[in-house]
């Protein structure tokens, strides 16, 4: 997971990295109201997870209140190579004498750890790294030994700052790494670093990504995830689905990501005969394929507006077709009322004759029993289609 600036921010903050104050704000009132408490100029910063916001206009200085109103509402609304700023950081302008890059990564094909630093920073480092490669210094930092302090000074002297900064330097290098190993990161990077002319070194942006993986173990964490960007993906993974939302009108329900993978061309590929019908979704509810699984991919796939009608594809391995059938009527008994689109079943594999038969003895209005792949996905994309064009 990449984190916006300033949850990376609260992160530094938290490991006493040297920022400048601010708040984060979705509303223009909510801007000049930290640009008062302020009281100095500030920096009116979008919040998209893509860089180079500066050059797009999503960085810009207010010396007041006032000004912050001006530049809060051009930002708040802005694109920013296709995403919407919804919330913008408001924080006090510092005074820059000298802008600086550092950065540490999980360096994978090496399995090791890099870190990189340049007294040339604020400009895209992959331009320093491709015009002036012997200014951006890297340094690979050993999984087990880490980042020491005599390492931390190693790479300072190699990007070659000042000595009188060297200290200061080597200091956040030693507080990134800790955020590396305690906040389960996989990338920290501060483009740009700066130089104060008070001679203060401090973090004017910031890049953090989180290993998912250690979610487990980073419950605070879990408070940096996007809420309702889409409500859908975001209930789907409230039941730990597999979940991805497409602009399709055909729900995909399938067990094992291969077939559902395979599900959403054949899908596509008989939609075309009407019109450019489309998947909606992938969703893999799995092996198992419990009922409960079902009825929360159900849930999910009838819930969502775009859908017209369900393809349920399974293949019955160490799950046997009969239970899943069971499944599918426990699910759709549990959502009651919400079943109101179309539902094509192919159930293939492990006790298919007798998954069968109970789907067709339960004789249920909205579902329909095809036998192969092929001819369920041309069907249900025929059923789509048809309530598309009645609506
Ligand atoms: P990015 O373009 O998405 O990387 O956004 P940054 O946060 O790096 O900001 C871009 C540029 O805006 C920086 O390189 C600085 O030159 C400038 N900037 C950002 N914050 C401040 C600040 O507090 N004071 C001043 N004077 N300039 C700033
Ligand atoms: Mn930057």
């Amino acid at each position: 997971m990449d984190l916006y600036e300033y949850q990376a921010k609260q992160l530094f903050g938290k490991h006493d990295l040297p920022i400048t104050a601010g708040d984060v704000c979705e509303t223009v009132e909510a801007a000049v109201a930290v640009s008062e408490s302020i009281g100095a100029p500030v920096v009116v910063k979008a919040q998209v997870k893509t860089g180079g916001r500066g050059k797009a206009g999503g960085v810009k200085l207010a010396k007041d209140p006032a000004e912050t109103r001006e530049v809060a509402q051009a930002i708040l609304g802005m694109d920013i190579k296709g995403h919407t700023v919804h919330k913008v950081l408001v924080a006090h302008a510092a005074d820059i004498a000298e802008e600086y890059y550092v950065s540490i990564l999980l360096d994978r094909a090496n399995r090791a750890f890099l870190a990189m630093a340049s007294v040339e920073g604020g400009v895209e480092i992959e331009e320093v790294a491709a015009h002036n490669p012997d200014a951006l210094a890297k340094i690979r930092i050993d999984a087990l030994e880490g980042l020491t302090p005599a390492k931390a000074r190693e790479i300072a002297e190699a990007a070659k700052f000042d000595e009188a900064i060297q200290g200061q330097v080597a200091n956040i290098l030693t507080t990134l790494w800790e955020i590396m190993v305690r906040e389960d990161a996989t990338l920290v990077e501060v483009n740009p670093l700066v130089l104060t002319p008070t001679g203060e070194v401090i973090a004017l942006d910031g890049k953090v990504t989180i290993d998912d993986n250690a979610a487990f173990r980073q419950l605070e964490h879990a408070e940096f995830v996007d809420q309702g960007i889409d409500p859908i993906e975001a209930r789907a993974k409230s039941f730990d689905l597999n979940y991805v939302k497409l602009d399709g009108d055909v729900g995909i329900v399938g067990n094992g990501a291969g077939l559902v993978m395979s599900t959403l061309d054949v899908v596509a590929y008989a939609g075309e005969e009407f019109g450019g019908i489309k998947p909606a979704n992938f969703l893999d509810i799995g092996g198992g394929a419990s009922a409960e699984v079902m009825a929360n991919g159900l849930d999910i796939v009838l819930n969502d507006p775009d859908v017209q009608a369900v393809f349920v594809n399974i293949f019955g391995g160490i799950t046997s077709c009969d239970a899943v059938a069971n499944g599918i009527l426990q699910a759709i008994e549990q959502l009651g009322d919400q079943v109101t689109k179309p539902i094509v079943c192919r159930i293939d594999g492990n006790n298919a004759i007798e998954g069968r038969k109970i789907l067709t003895d339960a004789n249920h209005h909205l579902i329909e029993l095809v036998d192969t792949m092929d001819a369920a996905a041309r069907r249900v994309a025929e059923l789509a289609a048809s309530r598309k064009g009645a609506k």
